[in-house]
């Protein structure tokens, strides 16, 4: 039976307008796309987005590199924003709190995973885009006006976390947070090693210092060592390229987080760790990794991987971030430049996090395309 003009009329009043920046095609070229976000569910938050990171996944799934892009495209998933309406279940935000969501918008809530509190483990999660959401519809992600989530995968903003430097936090931070968590490089005295000095190697660099270990960034970037030792306030900057320098620091490490989002030969950097040491890979080139078998097996090497983090670990990454004063560097730019970010984020020229600054640039950009 069709919905009387009533009907329509309710369900147009609760299906709310949004405006986006979306690629049609794996050229990745952003330009404004208005959409609609479902209405609020009993346990949904309605955020309006304020600022959203740019994370080099984003890149990624807009060139299509994973080979599972979904066009059009909204990407971002470093949402930082304010609540302007809850269902009527939700007990944990009102209207006005300062929240984020990360990398997932929803998951079956009911798996072993799930109970366990590892949502990103779940067969069933739901990213923030270029998923297929509960209803059908393909996800749209941050890089937009607003945004409809189950309050599950909403975190709350400690009052000391801007909501700018904040953001990336969301992705970059609990990328990082989980394996040093989970793989005991989070030890006060330990020798984390750093490669890749970008959003996720430099969030990573803060928490290791946080958690009192020794930190050494391996970067295929010598420009970035000033930065590294003075402001970021790494230990030790390796050039993976300079052969005395990856000599010297032979067998010293316990751990290295891997964040490059390139294929880079990975055998000389297992060098670096100590026996037992383990390289934990949160990068995502595009191509197979190849090692070969004697670099692991000679001195009980581990090579793991991780993917982001759960909801309450991620809540607890943010408000540990608070305390100890752990923020991402950042760039704030406008939604007219965003385009210009991703093509520089591809030249590795960014120090560390471009920030699309949603609240105050969108609309403006939506208003002259259309
Ligand atoms: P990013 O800001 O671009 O940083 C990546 C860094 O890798 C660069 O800053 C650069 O550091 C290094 N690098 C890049 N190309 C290189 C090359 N050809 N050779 C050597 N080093 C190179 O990216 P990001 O946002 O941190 O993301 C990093 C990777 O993690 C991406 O692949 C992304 O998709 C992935 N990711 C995974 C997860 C997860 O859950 N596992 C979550 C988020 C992101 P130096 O200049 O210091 O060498
Ligand atoms: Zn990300
Ligand atoms: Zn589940």
């Amino acid at each position: 039976m069709a919905p009387t003009a009533a009907e329509q009329t309710e369900h147009h009043q609760h299906t709310r307008k949004a405006v986006g920046l979306a690629a049609r095609d794996d050229a990745g070229h952003l330009s404004p796309l208005a959409i609609t976000r479902r209405s609020t569910g009993d346990d949904d938050v309605v955020i309006k987005i304020l600022y959203c990171g740019i994370c080099h996944s984003d890149l990624h799934a807009l060139k299509n590199d994973w080979k599972n892009s979904r066009y059009p495209m909204i990407p971002g998933h470093e949402i930082a924003g304010e609540v302007t309406e809850v269902g009527k279940n939700v007990s944990k935000f009102k209207a006005g709190d300062r929240v984020g969501v990360g990398c997932m918008v929803n998951s079956c809530r009911s798996c072993e995973s799930c109970d366990k509190g590892f949502e990103n483990h779940c067969p069933g999660m739901i990213l923030t885009y270029n998923s297929v959401d509960v209803d059908g519809t393909v996800t749209y992600g941050g890089y937009s006006s607003m945004v409809v989530v189950h309050e599950r995968f909403v975190v709350r903003f400690p009052d000391a976390m801007p909501l700018d430097k904040g953001a990336p936090l969301l992705c970059a931070g609990i990328t990082v947070y989980s394996p040093m968590k989970y793989h005991g490089l989070n030890v006060p005295g330990l020798h984390l090693g750093v490669l890749g000095l970008g959003g996720l190697g430099h969030v990573a660099v803060k928490f290791g210092k946080a958690f009192g270990m020794k930190v050494t960034v391996i970067s295929s970037s010598p420009g970035k060592k000033e930065e590294a030792l003075g402001r970021l306030g790494a230990d030790a900057f390796i050039v993976s390229k300079d052969a005395d320098e990856m000599k010297a620091a032979m067998s010293t490490m316990d751990g290295i987080i891997n964040t490059v989002s390139a294929n880079i030969p990975l055998t000389p950097l297992f060098g670096l760790l100590k026996p037992n040491g383990k390289m934990i890979m949160v990068g995502l080139p595009e191509k197979p990794i190849e090692i070969p078998p004697f670099v692991l097996v000679a001195t009980n090497k581990t090579l793991a991987g991780s993917i982001i983090g759960g909801m309450s670990d991620t809540q607890e990454m943010l408000d540990l971030a608070a305390k100890h004063g752990v923020t991402a560097d950042i760039e704030v730019v406008g939604a007219e430049y965003v385009n210009t970010a991703l093509e520089r984020l591809a030249k590795n020229d960014v120090r560390y996090r471009f920030v699309i600054d949603i609240g105050n640039t969108l609309d403006k950009v939506a208003a002259t395309t259309e």
